[in-house]
């Protein structure tokens, strides 16, 4: 009989071990842990501290600067309690090189101040300040010696911690050190080519954590924290080593499986591109072309098309849907508000139907029999393609012969919700091809870390014609000028836009700066304050038809005022960021967007693309509350000097951090726990060198680092 396997004593087996194999870690403090995702001895091998404290050695107090934290002893010279405003206890201290620092205490017990008996011996840390009387250390954390105590001194210096709620910083440095004395031996821990680290100068995985947590005297703490350090760019190689692996494991997985080879003779493609009233850029060719090349192979496509606001991905995306349809199969494509929808339905009924192609429409709002209609059409395959919301998404929704799935503006939907779209493909062909578009392209080192699953392909090229958008930047004082332009564009023709966005702090607005589908009390106060605005623009300008467009409105008001808009019987759109995506109306040549110190880059440079779509030269109004912050300022000014969709993004990567930029939640892009994506985005060309030398020599090893560091998470993706 095959005995049970017994796991090798690998890392990964040591560092799972939970934290309630330590001693004095009970059930309560083990969920205290938890709550802060610390489960595993690895995890608190991972909690690497935030700063360090040098108690190696005592600075005579003589030689104290402000500002630089030191340690001292001395002797207790006088105590005095007091009471002003506060409670208050102030100890002087005194050394042998006749210098006295006060350490002063606001909250203390009495026991405390027994403890500060004249003559005492103590020895403290802290950082001095200058004070009433010399410098002085608030709180400083400090020990009373006895005197036949040496006090003997450190010999590395004292990690300090990122806090974890509920776990004093005491208990957490205990159990870290508890966790650090169980690592394993170097030849059990390290996964990495001992010859590749040599050549790189780098520390084993077990000299790097044990330098991280416990560094000797001499280390440069700055390079620690700034990340130059060799011991933590040996840890932040292997974790983005690790990530990496993990999405080219994915996308290896998706590589098996098969999808429909939508190879043709090109009939509908030839057709279509005879009756557009335009030519293809070159860039939208050639994107084209890589995309014709994908959907030929009878693997799955799984290619990003990133182009800047009115690049024209459009077009590319109907061009790839008629490739299926001549093989007669279906295409989706969604989008993530009904009025981008919407607008791809239009284009696409427009574009497709004159060839006798069926497109079909499947929104939330359609129900009933006319839903029920729509899910026969399409689960007969009637429907050839079909565009929507989140409601083609829905379990309801089965397609006859589904081969390409389009989502756009990919970044607004959970990778779930994509998941789900390819998952409607039927068994017998295979997985749809994905096809994922988005207008706010993120740069390209950030997108391989972060779409190494993904081909990624670039427009980047303009239709010609367009004029660029003069941007400009002024104070909220001056509205009434800005009243008086509109006035004047509107009298020649032209149309504006009045973007109105939310000036609440709270955490609902927050999310529904996005504008997203579902944003809920957001929505509603952005949809107030268009209104306010909506009715004093109407009456400050009686000779114009204004329009609003907010999230609350029903959505046939909206198509209304859209279409009012559209065609040129509106003059003003007054309408909260749900223009931000798609919406296209050439002869707009003016966009005044309120509060634009409070939008990220990416979305002003979303909602600025919404005008300079015709041949008119046209503006962008930026207007802010002052004062503007050091911040904002930075922002607003990137987008004056600046027009490039790719430029603005490595900005926003700059100024924000990779995090938000991406939104880990979108992506699927994990949270690291010691790569810093801005900081470290020089390390990936190694990391993508290593990662194809490992899958060539050391696929097991492969396997056991994206383990190691991403275990569970991975495995779940993979589901
Ligand atoms: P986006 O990439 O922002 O989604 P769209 O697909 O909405 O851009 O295209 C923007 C506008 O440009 C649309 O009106 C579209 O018809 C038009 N367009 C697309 N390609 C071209 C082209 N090659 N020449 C001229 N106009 C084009
Ligand atoms: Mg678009």
């Amino acid at each position: 009989m095959p005995r049970p396997r017994t796991p090798a004593p690998t890392l990964t087996a040591a560092g799972e071990a939970s934290l309630a194999t330590l001693p004095g870690v009970g059930a309560k403090l083990a969920g205290k842990l938890a709550e802060r995702g610390l489960v595993t001895l690895q995890d608190l091998w991972l909690h690497l501290p935030l700063r360090y404290e040098d108690r190696t050695r005592v600075v005579p107090v003589a030689s104290l600067q402000p500002g630089v934290p030191a340690q001292v002893e001395g002797r207790v010279e006088a105590v005095e309690r007091g009471f002003r405003y506060r409670p208050l206890l102030r100890v002087a201290l005194a050394d042998d090189s006749h210098a006295t620092v006060v350490l002063r205490f606001f909250h203390f017990r009495a026991a405390q101040v027994a403890q500060f008996a004249v003559g005492a011996r103590v020895r403290c840390y802290g950082t001095p300040k200058p004070g009433q009387h010399g410098l002085e250390i608030v709180h400083p954390s400090y020990r009373v010696l006895d005197d036949d105590d040496g006090g003997d001194l450190g010999q590395s210096l004292d990690p300090v911690y990122p806090a974890v709620e509920g776990v004093g910083p005491a208990t957490l440095r205990k159990l870290i050190g508890l966790a650090l004395d169980r690592l394993p031996q170097e030849s059990v821990l390290e996964l990495l080519p001992a010859s590749w680290l040599a050549q790189r100068g780098l520390p084993s995985l077990r000299t790097a954590l044990l330098t991280a947590h416990r560094p000797p005297v001499a280390t440069d703490v700055a390079a620690m924290s700034d990340g130059r350090h060799p011991a933590l760019q040996r840890l932040v190689l292997e974790e983005l080593l690790a990530h990496h692996l993990s999405l080219r494991r994915q996308r290896i997985a998706l590589q098996r499986h098969r999808a429909m080879a939508l190879g043709g003779k090109d009939a509908l493609v030839r057709r279509l591109l005879k009756q557009l009233p335009f030519r293809l850029t070159g860039a939208q060719q050639r994107v084209f072309e890589q995309i014709r090349a994908d959907l030929a192979r009878p693997q799955p496509m799984l290619r990003l098309v990133q182009g800047d606001v009115g690049s024209g991905k459009t077009v590319v995306a109907a061009l790839a849907a008629m490739l299926a349809v001549e093989q007669g199969a279906q295409v989706a494509l969604a989008a993530p508000t009904e009025l981008l929808a919407e607008q791809h339905l239009n284009n696409l009924r427009g574009w497709l139907e004159p060839l006798g192609v069926r497109v079909a429409w499947l929104a939330g709002k359609v129900t009933g029999k006319a839903r029920a209609q729509v899910l026969a059409q399409v689960a007969s395959g009637e429907a050839q393609v079909v565009v929507g919301t989140h409601a083609l998404m829905q379990e309801s929704v089965s397609f006859r012969r589904l081969a390409l799935a389009i989502v756009d503006e990919q970044h607004r939907f959970g990778v779930h919700q994509r998941l789900a779209l390819r998952d409607k493909g039927q068994a017998g062909d295979g997985m749809p091809h994905q096809l994922v578009m988005t207008a706010t392209p993120i740069p390209r080192t950030l997108a391989m870390a972060a779409y190494a699953d993904l081909d990624v392909s670039a427009i980047d090229e303009l239709p010609p014609g367009r004029t660029p958008v003069q941007t400009i930047v002024i104070s909220s004082e001056r509205r009434a000028e800005l009243v008086e332009r509109i006035r004047a564009a509107c009298a020649e023709g032209r149309q504006a836009y009045w973007v109105c966005t939310l000036i609440e702090d709270s955490e609902e607005s927050e999310k529904s700066g996005h504008g997203g589908p579902g944003a809920g009390a957001g929505n509603r106060v952005e949809a107030t304050a268009a209104q306010a605005t909506f009715e004093a623009l109407s009456a400050q300008l009686p000779e114009l038809r204004v329009g609003l467009v907010h999230g609350r409105m029903k959505a046939a008001e909206k198509q209304q005022a859209m279409a009012a808009f559209k065609r040129g019987e509106v003059g003003l759109l007054v309408a909260t960021t749900v223009i931000e995506v798609g919406v296209d109306v050439p002869n707009a040549s003016l966009m005044i967007i309120e509060n634009a110190e409070r939008l990220g880059l990416a979305q002003l440079h979303q909602l600025r693309g919404r005008v300079g779509r015709g041949a008119a030269a046209s503006a962008c109004v930026l207007m802010y509350q002052p004062p503007l912050s050091a911040l904002a300022r930075q922002r607003l000014q990137t987008m004056r000097e600046t027009s490039d969709g790719f430029v603005i993004a490595e900005k926003d990567l700059q100024l924000r951090g990779p995090g938000e930029l991406l939104g880990t939640r979108q992506t699927g892009l994990a949270a690291f726990r010691v790569a810093d994506l801005a900081r470290d985005i020089d390390l990936l060309p190694q990391v993508h060198a290593l990662a194809e030398e490992l899958l060539e020599h050391s696929p097991a090893l492969a396997e056991r680092l994206v383990d190691r560091w991403i275990g569970g998470a991975a495995r779940y993706a993979a589901a």
